[in-house]
């Protein structure tokens, strides 16, 4: 058997070559100039629409997968905004829109947030994802792929 003979199938190791483009056209992430993004299929290692596409493929294949929010970084959810009042910030700190902040939450946890909206008010924080919403269109091509070993299987992830 040789490698042209594999596919995309659970428990194989894929070597994918990517651009992710939003709908306006605009390249927001490739593997291009990088190496390629390795994971093990089935594993829920990459964002579940493009995993689903990618069954079935070989080395060399290259195909258009548009991902849904749904099956992409979710929806955006209403009320994952918050409105903060600015004492929150040093006085120092200038906040724009847009503005990516690392934050806490009770428990301690890190969890990133971006400024929505800046008032005298206060500052709106959004936690969604700053990809959740969007229809994400995936050129990817299958750059190499192999059976995950029994290591690699019993760990969910690839080693290298
Ligand atoms: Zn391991």
């Amino acid at each position: 058997m040789t490698d042209t003979m594999l596919k995309v199938a659970d428990g194989m190791v894929v070597s994918l070559d990517y651009t992710l483009c939003l709908d306006d056209g605009q390249v927001i992430d490739s593997s291009n100039g990088r190496e390629a993004l390795q994971f093990l299929q089935g594993q829920g290692q990459i964002i579940p629409g493009l995993e689903q596409a990618l069954y079935g493929m070989e080395v060399g294949e290259e195909k258009e997968v548009e991902v849904a929010p749904g099956d992409g970084y979710g929806e955006t959810d209403p009320d994952a905004y918050q409105m903060v009042p600015h004492d929150v910030f040093p006085p120092d700190m200038e906040l724009s829109e847009g503005m990516g902040l690392r934050m806490r939450d009770e428990a301690g946890q890190p969890l990133e947030a971006y400024v929505a909206d800046v008032s005298p008010e206060g500052v709106l924080l959004d936690f969604n994802h700053p990809l959740a919403g969007e229809t994400l269109y995936f050129h990817v091509k299958i750059a190499d792929l192999r059976p995950g070993t029994s290591e690699e299987l019993d760990h969910g992830h690839v080693h290298n």
